[in-house]
């Protein structure tokens, strides 16, 4: 059988560089590769402080960005998680195996915790369970992410072994696929912090719909550290950063660029990222407002997309819920 990948993506603000390269260009990958699953998750997104008259409007915006960078409705299943109840339900089941400490050791719990101005939601708090429930709904093999999700994905496995250890064999355990280069795009002006939808400045994340003179001045004034010599280290996250981003466009190693670069300075090599990235970025820039202007088509999109989902996500949880013993025995 074909490996089944599933990913949610957050409708949260504009994406940003470090989204297409950790997450959204393993999306597209993934319609080659197995049977794909991709979902915007608008119920997470209820989990910090938000306004309601945008967040649909935000759910059109990230549908437009992932159809606009080559996601195909034909090669795979492209919906809206509120529109598959099966999941929140499968995280109401999913919270009987979860343990109330793991879930008090995530990062991004403690960090987006720390962002909140009023209410820490307990929604916040269960939200890798919904995540674990997004994934496992679907038997996903395996889970394209970022570095920053690796603690999520490993407590859905821990979630999904537990499940089947006290219910019986019914959950598939699925494994991260984090990119060996690209997994943590760094902020371009805090280069020691991950470049992030809602913790970036305007000047430290590239958006994918960032106009080419943005994109290029961003690049041209990212911090970069004292000294010299386009070479990756510890020392320098800056040009690190930088290094990692041309050699995921150009499909090469971060050696490469290394040596493709000796003896250049910091500028000229700012340059040419700046110029790969403009590059990188077009195509999905310049689909994204025909894409984007119309809601009807992206409704008809996500209902379709809906129908799929639900027919998988609906025999899993009838299957958990009868090892459970909740509601009425398997017909
Ligand atoms: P927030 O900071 O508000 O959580 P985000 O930028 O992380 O937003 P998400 O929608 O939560 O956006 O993440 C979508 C995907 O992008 C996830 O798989 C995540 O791991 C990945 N990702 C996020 N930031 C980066 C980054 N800086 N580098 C590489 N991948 C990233
Ligand atoms: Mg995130």
């Amino acid at each position: 059988m074909d490996t089944r990948i599933f990913s949610g993506i957050q409708p949260t603000g504009r994406k940003h560089l470090g989204n297409y390269i950790g997450a959204i260009r393993q999306y597209v990958d993934g319609q080659d590769r197995g049977e794909a699953i991709y979902c915007i998750v608008d119920l997470h997104a209820t989990t910090v402080a938000y306004e309601p008259r945008e967040l649909r409007s935000y759910t059109y915006d990230t549908a437009a960005i992932l159809l606009a960078a080559g996601l195909d409705p034909e090669r795979c299943i492209f919906f809206r998680q509120a529109d598959v109840p099966e999941q929140p339900e499968l995280c109401w089941h999913l919270c009987s195996v979860t343990a109330w400490g793991d879930l008090n050791r995530m990062h991004q719990f403690k960090e987006k915790s720390a962002q909140q101005r009023e209410l820490i939601s307990a929604g916040l708090f269960l939200y890798p369970v919904l995540q674990a429930a997004d994934v496992l709904a679907y038997r996903a093999d395996e889970v394209p992410v970022g570095d920053d999700q690796r603690q999520h994905v490993e407590l859905m496995r821990d979630i999904a072994e537990r499940f089947n250890a006290r219910f019986g064999e019914t959950l598939v355990v699925p494994e991260h696929r984090i990119p060996e280069v690209g997994a943590r795009i760094m902020d371009l002006q805090e280069p020691e912090k991950r470049m992030s939808t809602t913790a970036s400045s305007e000047q430290g994340a590239v958006y994918i719909l960032d106009r080419p003179e943005t994109i290029t001045k961003k690049l041209r004034s990212a911090v970069t550290d004292s000294g010299t010599g386009v070479l990756r280290s510890p020392d320098k996250p800056g040009i690190s950063n930088l290094i990692d981003v041309l050699a995921v466009i150009r499909g090469v190693e971060p050696e490469r660029v290394e040596r493709d670069f000796e003896g250049s300075g910091y500028g000229e090599f700012k340059a040419a990222v700046a110029e790969a990235v403009v590059d990188y970025l077009a195509p999905a820039r310049e689909r994204y407002a025909e894409i984007r202007a119309d809601e009807s088509e992206l409704e008809r999109v996500f209902a379709a997309g809906a129908v799929k989902a639900r027919a998988i996500a609906s025999q899993t949880l009838a299957d958990v819920r009868d090892a459970m013993g909740v509601g009425p025995p398997a017909g």
